[in-house]
């Protein structure tokens, strides 16, 4: 059911404690700022009628969210609980922003001085992720595993660490670039990618993606036929009840859903996947095929 989250404001209450954080707090209001202004003259929104989980028609206002001169709203579908962003960014514009504007904005920078601590995050970001599949009984080594929005890489060089076969992609030149430059196989693109691919996937990487997915279904279905028909998917996702103390980072432009564990699980076994386990961070591991017989490693061993 529809849940009002309140009201929200972008900009930052922390007091910067030195001139050069304060030069600094400056620099990032005034980019911000353009690029709110640049979203709001120069790209085209939609209001979203339906809910891309469910189909369902009713959606209740659920959030606001202001950053720079934008006002971001959010709205929960009656049927299923999935908060969607509406209005939002029609598919032409959200291309032109993933490719403009959102890595080197969001990082504040392309360069290796600032592309090599989101490398290093990612590196951890694998570890816990590796933690969470073994503790439900998937084992890593020769394991072929593809990342769908990769990003710098990190999360696939941990894995590669530990013995998988890893390969990538991200919509973003600047991250798969870096990338490339640590000696992963990365790609500029997305899901479609996988299309036609001979080679098929052990374990299916979604780390925080799918909430930027704008029809949620054809991309799953990709994800499926990649998979071979032992194989995982690790999906993660800003989970709506860990929320309360992080909308900053939830409720952003990208975000298109805004999901639960248990409306993810319906959007994953609507699209042919089996739910192994999962918990409301969200981080949850399905399987592809209905059937809820074996165990996961059953499935990649
Ligand atoms: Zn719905």
């Amino acid at each position: 059911m529809a849940q009002r989250w309140g009201e929200g404001e972008a900009a930052c209450s922390s007091r910067p404690r030195s001139s050069g954080a304060l030069l600094r707090a400056a620099k990032l209001r005034v980019e911000n700022l353009a690029q709110s202004l640049r979203l709001r003259t120069t790209y085209t929104w939609q209001e979203v009628k339906r809910c891309p989980l469910c189909a369902g028609t009713v959606l209740l206002p659920s959030a606001s969210y202001r950053q720079g001169l934008l006002g971001l709203r959010f709205q929960a579908c009656q049927e299923c609980g999935l908060v969607v962003q509406s209005p939002r960014l029609t598919s032409g514009s959200l291309a032109r922003y993933y490719r403009r504007e959102y890595r080197a904005s969001l990082k504040r920078g392309v360069d290796a001085a600032h592309c090599e601590p989101l490398f290093q995050r990612g590196i951890r970001r694998g570890t816990y992720i590796a933690g969470f599949l073994e503790e439900h009984g998937v084992t890593l080594s020769g394991k072929q595993v593809y990342e769908v929005g990769c990003a710098y890489g990190g999360i696939l060089a941990y894995f590669q660490s530990r013995g998988c076969r890893v390969r990538g992609c991200d919509v973003s030149a600047v991250a798969v670039a870096y990338g490339r430059s640590r000696g992963l196989d990365l790609a500029v693109g997305s899901v479609e990618l996988l299309q036609g691919s001979r080679q098929q996937v052990d374990l299916l990487i979604l780390s925080h993606v799918l909430e930027h997915i704008e029809e949620p279904h054809a991309f799953l279905e990709t994800v499926r036929h990649a998979l071979a028909s032992a194989g995982v998917l690790y999906v993660e996702v800003p989970g709506l009840a860990a929320a309360k103390d992080r909308r900053r980072q939830f409720l952003q432009l990208g975000h298109l859903m805004h999901f639960r564990l248990d409306n993810l699980r319906r959007l994953l076994e609507s699209a042919g996947f089996s739910f192994v386990a999962g918990n409301e961070v969200v981080q949850a591991l399905f399987r592809v095929g209905r059937s809820s017989a074996g165990k996961p490693e059953d499935a990649v061993g």
